[in-house]
C-alpha cells in the first residue's frame, strides 16, 4: 500500500507482530482509528513472518500463545508451528479490521519529538514522513539477526543462510549441510532438515539444557470441545497457570528446579544411550540461564548416522566448508547460521531523538533500560512493546503484551483527557524501578552463563525476573505519579 507523502495520525505502530496487532486491535476497541501499523516486511507476523525455518514452532503451549480477548479453538497441536501461529495472526487482522491501517514494506529511519507540537516526526524509508501524537515501537527483541563472527563467512562458496531470513521455499534436500549454533531455533531446525540431507554437521559451541516436549495432537473432541463456548478461554487459563508454576524452576534450591533438572538429566541419558556423544551433549552451566529447550527429536537426530555432532571450535569458513581448530575441513554444500538475533543494539536501524535532541542510543549507552520495559525518560508519547526485562524463560510473551498495551492506551488516554502535549515517565522514578530489578537478578541464575539476556558488560536486559502476575500487577494500571506531563 502506498503512504502518502506526508500524514497525521494519533497513533503509528512500528512492528506488526503479535504486539503491534494487540495494540491495533485494542485501539479499534476503544474506538480509535486514527493509528497506522508499519512494517518492514510484505506480510504481518513480526516473529512468525520472519522465522519460517523448517521445523519452527512455539515453545510454549498454544492455548497460552492466544490473547485473552481471541482465543483460538483452530490449533492443531498443543506446541503449534509457525505456519499456524502466523494463521492466528492473519485471523487477528482480518477480524479486527486492522487491513486498512496497515503499511506493509515500510520502514522508519527516522523519528524525533516534535516538543511544542507534542508529535513524533518519523521518517519513512521512502522519503514520506508520518506525523503522530504517539509512537508504539512494537519490534520486540528479537527482530536482528546476528551472523556469527567467524572469519571467511561471506567467502563461503554454497548457500549462506540465517534461520531468521529463511527464504520461502529454499530446499536443502539432498545437500550436505552445515548448521551453526545449539540453541531454541537450532533444536528445532535440526531434526527437519537431518531428514533430507546427505549429511549434516552440527557445530556446537555450547551444549543446552533440554527438557521433554509434551505435545499433543489435538483430535476430533479437543476441537469441539474448543468450539464450545468459554472452553478455549479455559485452557487458556489453565495453562497460563501451569506455566507460572513453572517460574520457581529458577530459584536455586526449588523443588520445582530439583525436578527440572531430574527430567533434562533423564531425558538426555534415555535418548542418548552412546555415553561419549552423551558427553558431550551434557550442559555444562546452571539450568535456566540461558533458554531451556524443549524438544523429543534433538538428541534422536543426532544419533543418526547421516548426522555429526562437532565440538571442535570453528576457525574458519572458506569456499568450501568449515575448517574447525583440530584442522578439520567439513565440505559443505549449503551452511545455515541459527545464531540468534543482535539484541544489544535494539532498534539500532532508526535513529528515535527525543527531548532536547538526545537520541534513544545515547540514553542507552550505559545499557537499554526503560520503566516497566515500556516508557523511557526523556522520550515522551513513546512506547515499548516487550522492551528491556520483559521476557521470561517460563512463559508465553503475549502475557506480557496485554498489560503492556493496556498501560500504553491508558497513558494516552490521560494525555487526551488532561488536554496534555505529552505524557514522559519520571527519571527518578525509572531509575529507582531499574535499580530495583538489577539488585533482583544479581545472583540469580541468568547471571551465571553468558546468552542473548546480557549485554556485553554482563548486565542481565532481557529478563523480567519475577512471576507473570506480578509483573501485570505493576504495569496493567500506571501508577500516574510515576509520569509527568506537559
Ligand atoms: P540463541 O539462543 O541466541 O542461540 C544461538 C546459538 O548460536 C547458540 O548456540 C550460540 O552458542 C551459537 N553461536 C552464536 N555465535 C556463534 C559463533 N560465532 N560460533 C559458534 N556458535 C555460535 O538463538 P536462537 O536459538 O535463535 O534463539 C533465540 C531466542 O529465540 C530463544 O532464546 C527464544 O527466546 C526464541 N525462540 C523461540 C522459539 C520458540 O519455540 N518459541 C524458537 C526459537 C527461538 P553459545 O551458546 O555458545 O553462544
Amino acid at each position: 500500500m502506498h503512504v502518502a507523502r506526508e500524514i497525521d495520525v494519533e497513533v503509528a505502530i512500528l512492528g506488526a507482530g503479535m504486539s503491534g496487532l494487540c495494540m491495533g486491535i485494542q485501539l479499534k476497541r476503544r474506538g480509535v482509528e486514527d493509528f497506522i501499523l508499519i512494517e518492514k516486511s510484505a506480510g504481518l507476523g513480526g516473529t512468525w513472518w520472519d522465522n519460517r525455518y523448517p521445523g519452527a514452532q512455539v515453545d510454549v503451549p498454544a492455548p497460552a500463545y492466544s490473547f485473552s480477548f481471541a482465543p483460538n479453538p483452530h490449533w492443531t497441536h498443543r506446541f503449534a508451528d509457525a505456519p499456524e501461529i502466523l494463521a492466528y495472526q492473519q485471523r487477528l487482522a482480518r477480524d479486527h479490521g486492522l487491513a486498512p491501517h496497515l503499511r506493509l514494506g515500510h520502514a522508519i529511519v527516522e523519528a524525533a519529538f516534535e516538543a511544542v507540537a507534542g508529535r513524533w516526526r518519523l521518517t519513512l524509508n521512502d522519503g514520506s514522513i508520518v506525523r503522530a501524537r504517539f509512537f508504539v515501537c512494537s519490534t520486540g527483541p528479537l527482530s536482528q539477526p546476528r551472523w556469527p563472527d567467524i572469519p571467511g563467512l561471506h567467502d563461503f562458496g554454497g548457500r549462506l543462510l540465517h534461520t531468521a531470513r529463511w527464504p520461502a521455499g529454499a530446499d536443502l534436500s539432498g545437500l550436505r549441510i552445515g548448521v551453526i549454533g545449539t540453541g531454541s531455533t537450532a533444536s528445532q531446525l535440526v531434526p527437519a532438515l537431518a531428514q533430507k540431507a546427505a549429511h549434516l554437521a552440527l557445530f556446537q559451541r555450547t551444549p543446552n539444557w533440554v527438557l521433554p516436549r509434551v505435545d499433543r495432537h489435538y483430535g476430533r473432541l479437543d476441537r469441539w470441545l474448543m468450539h464450545l463456548p468459554g472452553y478455549a478461554r479455559l485452557a487458556r487459563g489453565a495453562w497460563v497457570q501451569v506455566l507460572e508454576m513453572g517460574r520457581r524452576g529458577f530459584d536455586e534450591g526449588s523443588l520445582a528446579r530439583r525436578l527440572m533438572v531430574r527430567a533434562a538429566t533423564a531425558h538426555l541419558r534415555r535418548q542418548v544411550p552412546d555415553p561419549q556423544l552423551r558427553e558431550r551433549l551434557t550442559p555444562r552451566y546452571p539450568l535456566g540461564c540461558k533458554r531451556i529447550i524443549y524438544s523429543n527429536d534433538y538428541f534422536p537426530a543426532l544419533a543418526q548416522p547421516q548426522c555429526a555432532l562437532v565440538t571442535a571450535p570453528i576457525r574458519e569458513i572458506t569456499p568450501d566448508g568449515v575448517v574447525t581448530a583440530d584442522g578439520r575441513a567439513h565440505a559443505l554444500d549449503a551452511l545455515v547460521c541459527a545464531t540468534g538475533f543482535d539484541t544489544t543494539r535494539p532498534l539500532a536501524q532508526l535513529r528515535i531523538t527525543g527531548l532536547d535532541g538526545r537520541t534513544l542510543e545515547d540514553a542507552w549507552r550505559g545499557g537499554q533500560r526503560a520503566y516497566l520495559g515500556l516508557t523511557v525518560p526523556g522520550f515522551p508519547n513513546f512506547f515499548l512493546m516487550l522492551g528491556p526485562n520483559t521476557g521470561t524463560g517460563h512463559t508465553s510473551t503475549l502475557l506480557f503484551i496485554e498489560p503492556q498495551v493496556q498501560h500504553a492506551l491508558a497513558c494516552m488516554q490521560r494525555v487526551r483527557r488532561e488536554g496534555r502535549r505529552w505524557i514522559s515517565v519520571r527519571a527518578d522514578v525509572a531509575a529507582a524501578q531499574a535499580e530495583a530489578l538489577q539488585q533482583r537478578l544479581a545472583g540469580s541464575v541468568w547471571s551465571q552463563c553468558s546468552s542473548w539476556y546480557r549485554d556485553p558488560s554482563g548486565r542481565i536486559f532481557a529478563i523480567w525476573p519475577g512471576f507473570t502476575r506480578e509483573y501485570v500487577r505493576a504495569v496493567r494500571r500506571p501508577d500516574e505519579s510515576a509520569y509527568e506531563l506537559a
